[in-house]
């Protein structure tokens, strides 16, 4: 596809996500709503749709959905309504699932993201609460086992409009929405297991055309890259057939995240009427302004706002703020470093590098790293009191990550303490110089970037503990004479 194809036409896109609340139960009964229990371990009458079992709403998945509410500019219904969605399916033992129809939770917000360094808002048009259905486990034999753990676990659906118009935009959108379920503690996001899913409608209409084009579905996307992959290939293919002369006809497609391509499951005129009725074992659900008020004291200050303000308050570039607030345990972090070590901009280095790396490396979350801050604090202390060379102190930050030793015994034990004594310096110095005569000379006939093979040859010496600023200075002194 090339560029005067994209103009020629305008992409329009929009997503519906499904994310599990993180409850201890489920919406509609007691039973644990944990992920990864031994199959069909988690079940009772009511999530099993056994004949006269009856539904309880979970105040938590309530609260949940109305603090994503509050955290999208949603308005909250003062009453809402479940229905019944009626379907057959094997996964889906009540032969119904009970959803929000005409009056839905949440109503008319919008998620802001940036992309490209330009603020973009994506309408969302509904939050609705719903129970979400069983897993199918396919065997190789061709048979299928079912598991009910799954039955019943709250899920709330985000519709947005259809106000995206890339797949990078539509990337962006979703890993906003992510990080503010997560920042707000009510879903894992956890795309593999299926706790985040989505998907996608797209159209493509003539550019400055008003009409929309006919919309196709895609579903079975598991994760952000197939998401973008998914929506870049359906976009080329309704070009490439309207280009044709040909029509979209109105379908869903299944991503295939093997063959990395798009497969028609069916066509919108064998889909479901679900035959949508209010839900007659549950009353309306109605919502005070109490309780909005209740929930609105548990706002956290939200992923592009703290981004923003770590911007601003810090200095940091627009690259770092955003790593250091992709979640709220790091932005915490950062923030406690920055404080105690009073340095901003030397501890978001210090986070980028160091502290990411590690993570990565030992595979944990920022909340079962053994460093915490205080203690990574007063290393960079010793950085900044040039205690320790740059280079010294990570081999420090090691030391520290594998034992319980403060950045000062480390320090001690290794006997890494910068040399910024003069006169000790002077002494190697004038080493390094009498070693390298022909340098010298090459130096004082003007080129002067030898000062770099200088230091280092000093650093070596010194095995990293030389002040390189005062090194380089006192060379450059020596030399100049
Ligand atoms: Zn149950």
């Amino acid at each position: 596809m090339n560029v005067t194809e994209v103009q020629e036409y305008v992409p329009v896109i929009g997503l519906e996500v499904h994310a599990q609340l993180l409850t201890k139960t489920k919406i509609f009964c007691s039973c644990p709503s944990t992920y990864g229990a031994e199959p069909n371990t988690l079940v009772c009458p009511v999530c099993l749709g056994l004949p006269g079992a009856l539904p309880v709403l979970n105040r938590e998945a309530v609260s949940m959905a109305i603090l994503m509410g509050l955290a999208t500019n949603c308005t909250i219904a003062e009453e809402s309504v479940f229905a019944r969605k009626n379907y057959f399916y094997p996964d889906c033992p009540k032969n119904y699932q009970i959803s929000m129809f005409d009056k839905p939770l949440c109503a008319d917000g919008f998620i802001e993201f940036e992309l490209d360094g330009e603020t973009k808002r994506v309408r969302i048009e509904r939050i609705h609460l719903e129970d979400d259905a069983g897993k199918l486990i396919h065997e190789e034999d061709g048979g299928s086992l079912v598991d009910f753990n799954r039955c019943g676990v709250p899920l709330i659906e985000i519709v947005s409009r259809p106000d995206m118009h890339s797949a990078e935009e539509a990337g962006a959108y979703l890993v906003m929405l992510r990080k503010i379920l997560r920042y707000l503690g009510i879903c894992s996001g956890n795309m593999e297991e299926g706790s985040l899913r989505c998907d996608v409608n797209v159209s493509v209409m003539p550019a400055g055309s008003s009409e929309f084009g006919t919309k196709t579905e895609i579903k079975n996307l598991n994760s952000f890259k197939a998401v973008e992959m998914g929506i870049r290939y359906e976009i080329e293919r309704q070009i490439e057939v309207l280009k044709n002369g040909g029509k979209i006809s109105q379908v869903t497609n299944l991503w295939d995240s093997g063959a990395k391509k798009l497969v028609t499951m069916r066509s919108k005129e064998y889909a479901h009427d679900y035959r949508y009725f209010p839900e007659p074992d549950l009353l309306p659900l109605e919502v005070d302004d109490e309780w909005i008020d209740g929930i609105r004291t548990k706002m956290v200050e939200l992923p592009l706002e703290r981004e923003r303000r770590f911007r601003k308050e810090y200095n940091l570039s627009s690259y770092d703020a955003s790593v250091l607030c992709s979640e709220k345990k790091i932005a915490d972090y950062y923030e406690e470093l920055a404080s105690i070590a009073g340095d901003p901009k030397l501890s978001a280095n210090w986070m980028m590098r160091e502290v990411m790396e590690e993570l990565k490396e030992q595979s944990v979350s920022i909340e079962q790293f053994s460093l915490q801050p205080e203690r990574l604090a007063g290393l960079i202390r010793l950085v900044k009191e040039n205690v320790v060379s740059g280079s010294a102190a990570r081999d420090v930050f090691k030391e520290m990550v594998k034992s319980n030793e403060s950045a000062e015994e480390v320090v001690r034990r290794l006997g890494l303490e910068q040399i910024s004594g003069e006169g000790e310096l002077e002494k190697m110095i004038d080493e390094v110089i009498a070693e390298n005569p022909r340098e010298v000379e090459r130096y004082r006939e003007g080129k002067i970037q030898l000062l770099g093979f200088f230091v280092g040859q000093v650093m070596k010496k010194s095995r990293g503990k030389a002040n390189p600023k005062l090194t380089g200075e006192i060379i450059k002194r020596k030399l100049s004479g």
